[in-house]
């Protein structure tokens, strides 16, 4: 099943780890002869699962190496999380819609990916019982990083997210050092916009 072939994703661990994911499992009866295509496919509910391509880059980004405790936001089909599992991490994943968030349960269960733990809400709140994490992803194109997502991030920590809207989005890491963040712009992507995204107002 190594039939992707990408120059610019290096670490081997990841590439591997995508190609021990049954990718057939996560998305609907009707697209499973274009499971192994290089393409977001659609799952329902006007989502897509992530082309593996674009999910192979923000998991190298996201640096893992094992054990690492990790919060997904937008579970989708729960591709990511199972790429994310099949890593080592121990994974916290986060989706607004209940039939989503129900499916993905059932197939990271019958993909063997069990262990990966997943609740129905906003993810812009995050997973504040279960910080702080040493890596995020964000699956959905906010227009600005919810903050929530920052505070709940180690010293160190990565937080890969599309920041943007429709016309224009590009993938960001956030890395928190001492006491600041570090912003690196990684490549130009397009998401599914983020849903009941906050602002200042929601927190007054
Ligand atoms: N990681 C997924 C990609 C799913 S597409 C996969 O591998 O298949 C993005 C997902 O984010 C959609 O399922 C959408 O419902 C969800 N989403 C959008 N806004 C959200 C929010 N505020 N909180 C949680 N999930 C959200």
């Amino acid at each position: 099943m190594d039939g992707w072939d990408w120059t610019d994703v290096r670490d081997a661990r990841v590439r591997a780890a995508i190609g021990r994911v049954p990718r057939h499992l996560f998305v609907p009866e009707e697209a499973r002869a274009r499971a192994y295509e290089d393409e977001p496919l659609p799952i329902g509910f006007g989502q897509t699962i992530s082309q593996p391509h674009v999910v192979a880059i923000m998991t190298e980004w996201m640096e893992l190496k094992g054990g690492e405790k990790v919060l997904e936001v937008g579970t989708g089909s729960g591709y990511q999380a199972a790429v994310l599992a099949e890593l080592g991490a121990e994974v916290f994943s986060i989706e607004i819609v209940p039939e989503l968030a129900e499916r993905a349960g059932a197939s990271l269960a019958a993909a063997g990916y069990g262990s990966v733990r997943i609740r129905v809400g906003n993810g812009w709140d995050g997973w504040p019982e279960e910080a702080p994490f040493d890596a995020v992803v964000v699956t959905a194109a906010p227009r600005d990083v919810p903050s929530p997502l920052v505070d709940q991030l180690k010293e160190g920590g990565r937080l890969v997210a599309p920041i943007g809207d429709l016309s224009k989005q590009e993938l960001v890491r956030f890395t928190r050092t001492g006491g600041g963040l570090r912003r690196e712009t990684v490549t130009p992507v397009r998401f599914v916009p983020f849903q009941r995204e906050k602002t200042e107002k929601d927190y007054s």
